[in-house]
């Protein structure tokens, strides 16, 4: 038997495994590969939807059909795939999902009770076309469609003073939800999030037969990936176009290391050191 330790591996996907600008994965396909030829496992944690992230399952090289969607509402496994004593999982569109966070509808309303008490200019994507989205995210149209299937979160606008944003994150604080800023759009979904999700899946893991091999990783860009990064025992932060690296505090006896290469071409640097390092590589 193959005592070695073998990779469990975390990512991020814009600026991390898919190039910033031209969203190409090409340049981490060694490395890809090599994970898949092992069988070892690959875990897409995304702000994305389902339908988003199912066209990139399809043309990426995988051991196993295992992701994260909308900043960490919902863990999507094989349908086949086992799941410990204590943990709810459903079946749903074609796979065994353990969901963490809200659903939509839920979500929405929320966002509604909160917008009306705040009396606050929020336009959620419910609220604009799928142009409008295309606007907004730089999306083409088809994605835009896509970006607007969601099944537990709720991304928004605001216009009008921090006072108005201070109220609605108390507002859905209350309801029992959470509001993430991301660079243009904020986002209001149930109180989980990338790490979350993330523990969750390695718990899965360790919990198996043979669950102390696993050695865990994660590859972000960005501050929503932070409570990824701290969850793995090797945290990779990405480095970004204009050449920098985000601030980053590790988790105690958490190993860290920032690629020379931008977006695929230092996760393929990242994850094939971590391979050889293993002897899993020559
Ligand atoms: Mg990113």
């Amino acid at each position: 038997m193959d005592t070695k330790n073998r990779l469990l591996v975390f990512t991020d996907l814009d600026g991390t495994l898919l190039d910033f600008h031209t969203y190409s994965f090409d340049a981490a396909l060694p490395a890809l590969n090599a994970l898949k030829e092992r069988g070892m496992p690959l875990v897409i944690v995304s702000s994305k939807t389902r339908t988003e992230i199912e066209p990139l399952l399809d043309e990426l090289p995988l051991a196993s059909r295992l992701f994260i969607t909308e900043n960490g509402s919902a863990v999507y496994l094989d349908r086949k795939s086992a799941v410990p004593p204590g943990v709810q999982a459903e079946l749903k569109s074609g796979y065994r999902a353990i969901v963490l966070g809200r659903r939509y509808e839920e979500v929405l309303d929320a966002l509604d009770r909160a917008r009306t008490i705040c009396k606050a200019r929020v336009k959620g994507f419910r609220d604009m076309t799928d142009r409008e989205v295309a606007r907004l995210t730089g999306l083409d149209l088809g994605s835009a469609r896509l970006a607007r299937e969601r099944e537990y979160s709720e991304p928004f606008t605001l216009q009008g003073s921090e006072d108005k944003l201070r109220c609605l994150k108390t507002e859905l604080q209350e309801m029992g939800m959470t509001c993430l800023e991301g660079g243009r759009l904020f986002h209001a979904m149930g109180r989980t999030g990338k790490g979350l999700a993330t523990e969750m899946v390695i718990d899965l893991f360790r919990a198996a037969p043979g669950g102390s091999q696993w050695k865990t990783v994660a590859l972000g860009d960005g501050p929503n990936d932070i409570d990824m990064l701290r969850c793995a025992d090797v945290a990779v932060i990405m480095r970004r176009p204009d050449g920098t690296w985000m601030e980053y505090d590790p988790a105690p006896l958490q190993l860290v290391i920032k690629p020379e290469g931008i977006g695929p071409a230092g996760w393929n640097e990242s994850v094939t050191a971590l391979l050889k390092e293993l002897g899993n590589l020559r």
